[in-house]
């Protein structure tokens, strides 16, 4: 049967981090149903999505009216990346205003839709308000989480009960989630650390994660099969569905750099790392907006060397400098490091930008030293690429967790941006998972499971639908029931 087009709307915060899984979202969307897509955001970031959409693509991007300076915020202000860490906060707090806006958006959609609302409003996890427009407007509602099951179950557990402030120990259990093992104080990001429920930070959590309660339920960018602890905590929790249906990913076509510059052309990278053997070389990227401290850079390079592997490392200035300006070797790095890199042609220093997904598929990659961030995780897991972990923020120590203790495709290095890393760790880590030992050829073996696992997951053929994609056939079905009930109700009503 022919699916009717309908228009579904979707709103991330304004990060890049969150922008970019839900235009992949957006992109799955329209390639598996024929619905519209109405895709909105502040006119800033609307400009710069305007030259990250395929030209085949006709997903309706739509601003919705944002002043920056209105909230004590640098005029021109719309995105996080333009921002430093203590105002990424007031961002937030601005972002509630736009409720009324949202409202008002939502009604001209229907308007233009002769009375018909648009099927379902998918928003981010930072915006609980949208289920108050959304009952309002009497629309389906969902929050669609770019992180993994397990690390918003954490982050979401430990923002409501505050667990590290009520005991004396550095480890301690999650009163509400006793599925997960237990947490040590250096797990915490910064905020839920210094948190003390009458903070900014607190405050904002509170309304927001109870927000939560009043939507119809939660897309993870997730696979059921190795994320399942997390997706029940939410069932149970919220007493709503939890769709599962991931992995959605920009393919490397789809994914310019999103503002920032290039370091390396993909071309010029998959020559040098055809030039490698087999499961040979380590891939070494901390995402989008993260970078070690000076310190730290050192150990890692002496590491790196010292190690003998081959590698690719996406360098940025070390913290206290600005991320995006170039790169000062000679300064940040052991003395006549970069010279023996490429004179060896054992690694390949890439300023700024890598293009990850072309090197994470290429057949001589063989782990992933990552801060796990989840595009990142899901990235490698789609390749069998085994991962050492270095979590810097928000729920990427919870995700680190979830690969070693439960999937077990992955090391912990270090934590967080200040932590003393020693290169001797880093070199018993990176042979551990690159040589053949017991423990690398095992997380080699499960890497490839999980492969497999996420292959089927995303598989639609021949009759038969893999996990991801039945789940995200059950979501559209529960909007579906939720549009046929409104209807009848309002008929009945007539
Ligand atoms: N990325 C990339 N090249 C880089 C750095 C990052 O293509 O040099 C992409 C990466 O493939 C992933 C995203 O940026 O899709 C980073 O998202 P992730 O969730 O891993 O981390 P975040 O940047 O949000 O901390």
């Amino acid at each position: 049967m022919a699916q009717r087009k309908e228009n579904i709307v979707l709103f991330p915060f304004m990060m890049q981090g969150h922008i970019i899984p839900f235009l992949a979202l957006a992109l799955h969307i329209e390639q598996r149903t024929n619905h519209s897509i109405t895709f909105v955001n502040t006119p800033l970031n609307i400009k710069k999505l305007r030259y990250s959409i395929p030209p085949e693509s006709s997903i309706n991007l739509v601003e919705i009216p944002f002043s920056s300076s209105d909230h004590g915020l640098p005029p021109n202000t719309e995105n996080t990346d333009a921002l430093p860490y203590h105002l990424v906060i007031r961002l937030l707090e601005a972002s509630v205003s736009l409720e009324p806006a949202f409202k008002k958006l939502i009604q001209n959609l229907i308007e233009e839709q002769q009375g018909r609302p648009p099927l379902c409003i998918i928003v981010d996890i930072f915006f609980g308000w949208a289920a108050n427009v959304a009952r309002e407007l009497n629309v389906f509602q969902a929050i669609f989480s770019g992180a993994s099951g397990c690390g918003l179950a954490h982050y979401y557990s430990l923002w409501m009960n505050l667990p590290h402030r009520k005991v004396d120990s550095d480890e301690f259990s999650l009163p509400d989630f006793p599925e997960a093992s237990r947490v040590h104080i250096t797990q915490l990001p910064t905020n839920i650390l210094e948190a003390d429920g009458g903070d900014a930070w607190s405050v904002f959590q509170k309304k927001n994660l109870s927000g939560w309660m009043k939507s119809d339920g939660i897309l993870f960018n997730t696979v059921e099969q190795f994320d399942h602890i997390g997706l029940s905590y939410f069932r149970d929790k919220l007493g709503r569905p939890a769709w599962s249906i991931g992995p959605v990913l920009l393919s490397a076509e789809n994914r310019s750099p999103f503002g920032k510059e290039g370091g390396i052309s993909p071309e010029l990278c998959i020559e040098w790392l055809s030039t490698k053997p087999l499961n040979s070389v380590l891939y070494v990227s901390f995402g989008s907006m993260n970078t070690i401290s000076a310190k730290q850079m050192m150990q890692l390079a002496t590491g790196l060397e010292a190690s003998g592997k081959n590698f690719i490392w996406v360098v940025r200035p070390p913290v206290g400098f600005d991320i995006n300006s170039d790169f000062n070797a000679k300064e940040w790095l052991p003395e006549g490091f970069e010279e023996r890199t490429k004179n060896s042609g054992r690694g390949l220093l890439v300023q700024k930008w890598a293009p990850q997904e072309e090197i994470l598929s290429h057949k001589s990659v063989c782990a992933f030293l990552t801060h796990c961030g989840w595009n990142s995780v899901l990235e490698a897991l789609s390749h069998g690429v085994p991962m050492i972990g270095w979590p810097m923020a928000a729920e990427q120590f919870f995700n680190v967790k979830l690969l070693q203790e439960q999937v077990g495709v992955c090391v912990e290095l270090a934590r967080g941006k200040s932590c003393e890393v020693r290169h001797e760790d880093v070199v018993s880590k990176i042979q551990l998972v690159m040589n053949e030992t017991q423990e690398g050829n095992e997380m080699r073996r499960k890497a490839s499971q999980v492969m497999k696992i996420i292959r089927n997951a995303m598989k639609d053929e021949e009759g038969f639908k893999g996990s991801s994609i039945k789940a995200m056939d059950d979501f559209f079905s529960a909007a579906e029931s939720k549009r046929q009930q409104t209807e009848i109700e309002n008929n009945g009503a007539a």
